[in-house]
């Protein structure tokens, strides 16, 4: 009987002591990978239930139920930011996806815009990036990844949020760390088309900035954008 260090993420645990199982593929990881036995404990978690010590009552190659031991944190906010980045090659997109997690990010929102070359996702394997970032990252709670959106409506329907845009032509102030709910936004490689840049510039609550004197790439972008933005917060 070990306590081991692995950490899942489990959405809906029940009330403490109550018996739950995991999906097959977490089964499968803990069975046939790490070769966990009875009696063996992991640290389950989820943002409203915040991280538990859970025990295993039953294991086989396909089916792993637990119990919860003892809770290991309690449930805690994280911090409310966004990132808005037009979508990359699925290699890039996939790195932005568990780098934003690592750094801390809320929302990911996938945009498309008129020099994007990309317009689909595939949501359920970028939900399985993020889940495993957040397992690795010690943090709570798993970030929302929306379906891509074009630029010019989520302009036109922003919500009441300070949104800071990634502007690379040198004449902004540098991001600096989020104090409330905030977001980021990367262009395309190709930069945004002046009809965007209009339509950015006349949404409420924008902010051009700048991640530093070099132009990067967008992936270096959001990485960089979101470490300005939450490296200081708790
Ligand atoms: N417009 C350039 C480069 C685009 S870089 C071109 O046409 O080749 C891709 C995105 O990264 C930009 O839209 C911007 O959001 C962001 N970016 C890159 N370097 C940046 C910097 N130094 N400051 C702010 N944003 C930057």
């Amino acid at each position: 009987m070990a306590d081991t260090s692995i950490r899942l993420h489990k959405p809906n645990l029940p009330p403490p002591g109550e018996a739950f199982s995991l999906s097959d593929a977490q089964a499968h990881y803990l069975a046939n990978v790490m070769r966990l036995a009875e009696g063996d404990t992991i640290r389950i978690f989820n943002g409203d239930a915040g991280e538990w010590r859970a025990a295993i009552t039953k294991i086989s190659r396909k089916a792993a139920v637990l119990k919860t031991v003892a809770q290991t944190r309690p449930p805690a906010p994280e911090p409310d930011a966004w990132l808005c980045f037009a979508l990359l090659k699925r290699q890039k997109t996939d790195m932005v996806v568990e780098k934003a997690t690592e750094l801390g990010v809320s929302v990911i929102q996938p945009i498309i815009t008129a020099r994007t070359n990309a317009d689909h996702v595939n949501l359920e394997r970028l939900r399985a990036i993020a889940t495993e970032a957040a397992e690795q990252c010690e943090r709570l709670h798993v970030p929302e990844i929306r379906e891509p959106m074009q630029v010019m409506k989520l302009m036109a329907d922003w919500p009441d949020r300070p949104l800071y845009v990634a502007d690379e032509r040198r004449t902004a102030n540098l991001l600096g760390p989020a104090t409330g709910p905030s977001a980021v936004m990367i262009g395309p490689e190709g930069g945004f088309t002046d009809q965007e840049l209009e339509a950015i510039a006349r949404t409420p609550l924008i902010t051009r900035v700048s991640l530093g004197r070099r132009i990067l790439r967008a992936e270096t972008a959001a990485i960089a954008g979101l470490a300005l933005l939450l490296a200081a917060s708790p």
